[in-house]
């Protein structure tokens, strides 16, 4: 069963589904208002390992994420363009899905968005104002009082920054986005104002629009209710996004709201943060356009540790392509040890867990607090601890179902091109001649044994702990 550090209790708790039938987990999407960058895909392929792991461990999943299609900056920028917000989001909505394909990130069973949830959010606002938590501004605004709210600070335990909520009784903020440093009552609606062009609804305080805060907790209300499972996205959305979501939504709805918190930590480039005016911020499409492919991304973003922060290099896209190389050669001679090339679906994995045999130690530590690397270590183990020449064809059929098993919670899809022919036993032999000599030091020996592999059309090439063959 899979255990997950949890944000609020800051405890490994286990992840179940409260209903007992399927976890319902929400994630809060893109903004729609550019391309997403591999920063974002870490919190994304992260999710989908996650619930790649909670399905494959038996347990189905209602999985929601939402498209921000109204805020600040989709409005800003549709005006820049010069085109309605709809167009606009729309372009962006469908690179970001074929993104998210490219990555191999199942879809979200429900995808909502702000603004097909405009009547939704209205009524939030409502129960809100009804109930003493919320107060209208001058300019048509709404504003959450966040000192009606006891609770407020829990998740991102704002008491550690020895704030005084009290102190900040008058203090607001209109921004969809804000610094931790200026807790205040935060806008549920925002009043119409003459720079949001034509974007703008009707509502009981007059024309005007929803604040980011709010369409998260409007439509997990719609779709969930007072209380699910887990709520998940980067680590800046703790506070004051999601800080905000909970006071929203337990003061208009009752509930506990999430029982967990799954917060994945930023993605460095270099060792440093991303930003567009160092040109390190990169999107999958920049990635592709300098030779990189989509899958060894993915195997980077995937595998680093979700509470530790990820420093992506380029070397690492190139060391990722090594190691999918290195487990597709494993993949085939599974494949023709087996006799066949048959597989479980990922629906029939998740229904029926194969034994996982010399794989089980890596589905250990995915179920521990998804440790990707340390998943990986044993999968890298594993490859190397098998003699897959000494297995049966059975034996190397049910090695490969557990492989694959592993390979399908990270979503890994091995390369095809890099699946290479097997060396004939002439070849095989001389490499492992030449192995020898090498650990004997025995230089002039393991050259002529290089040279007698070459002729044959075969290159060695050696690795910290052993060599592969590849053909010329
Ligand atoms: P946005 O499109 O800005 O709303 O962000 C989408 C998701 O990406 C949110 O869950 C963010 O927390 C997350 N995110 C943003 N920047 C990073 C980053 N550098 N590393 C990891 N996740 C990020
Ligand atoms: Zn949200």
């Amino acid at each position: 069963m899979l255990h997950l550090f949890d944000t609020r209790t800051r405890k490994a708790q286990e992840v179940s589904a409260m209903d007992g039938k399927k976890l319902r987990f929400y994630c809060c999407g893109p903004t729609v208002y550019g391309p997403a960058h591999i920063g974002n895909f870490r919190t994304f392929v992260l999710q989908d390992v996650f619930r790649r792991v909670v399905e494959l461990g038996g347990v189905k999943t209602t999985h929601v994420r939402n498209l921000t299609d109204v805020d600040d900056k989709t409005i800003r920028d549709s005006q820049k363009n010069g085109v309605s917000l709809a167009e606009f989001t729309a372009g962006w909505t469908a690179k970001f899905h074929n993104d998210c394909e490219a990555l191999n990130c199942l879809s979200p069973h429900i995808e909502p968005s702000a603004v097909a949830h405009i009547p939704e959010q209205i009524a939030m606002v409502q129960a809100l104002v009804e109930k003493g938590h919320a107060y209208t501004s001058d300019d048509g605004s709404v504003y959450f009082r966040i000192s009606s709210f006891a609770d407020y600070g829990k998740l991102s335990h704002l008491d550690e920054r020895e704030l005084d909520l009290g102190k900040t009784a008058n203090a607001r903020s209109n921004a969809d986005e804000y610094e931790k440093d200026s807790v205040a009552d935060f806008v549920l609606w925002k009043g119409r104002r003459a720079e949001d062009g034509p974007n703008f609804w009707q509502s009981p305080w007059g024309e005007g629009r929803p604040g980011w805060h709010l369409e998260c907790s409007a439509m997990i209300n719609k779709y969930f209710g007072s209380d699910f499972d887990l709520h998940s996205g980067g680590v800046d959305l703790v506070f004051p996004h999601h800080e905000n979501e909970v006071a929203q939504s337990r003061c208009a709805c009752g509930g506990d709201f999430a029982r967990l918190w799954f917060h994945i930590t930023h993605l460095l480039v270099d060792g440093g943060k991303m930003s567009k005016s160092l040109g390190n911020m990169y999107t999958l499409e920049d990635l592709e356009k300098l030779g990189y492919k989509a899958g060894e991304v993915r195997y980077v973003l995937a595998g680093g540790y979700y509470r530790r922060p990820l420093n992506f290099t380029l070397s690492s896209l190139s060391d990722a392509r090594s190691a999918l190389a290195r487990m597709a050669r494993f993949d085939n001679q599974l494949k023709k040890a087996a006799g066949q090339d048959k597989l479980p679906s990922y629906k029939h994995l998740c229904n029926k867990q194969p034994e996982l045999g010399v794989f089980a130690t890596a589905w250990a530590s995915l179920n521990d607090d998804l440790n990707t690397p340390e998943a990986l270590g044993h999968v890298f183990s594993a490859m190397k601890a098998t003699n897959v020449a000494e297995l049966s064809a059975a034996e190397a059929q049910a090695c490969r179902e557990a492989y694959h098993f592993i390979l399908s919670a990270f979503g890994i899809v091995l390369p095809e091109e890099e699946a290479q022919e097997e060396a004939p036993a002439e070849v095989k032999v001389l490499a492992e001649q030449r192995w020898q000599a090498k650990q004997e030091k025995n230089w002039a020996e393991s050259d002529r044994l290089r040279g007698e592999i070459t002729a044959l059309g075969w290159m060695v090439k050696d690795r910290k702990d052993g060599y592969d063959l590849v053909k010329n």
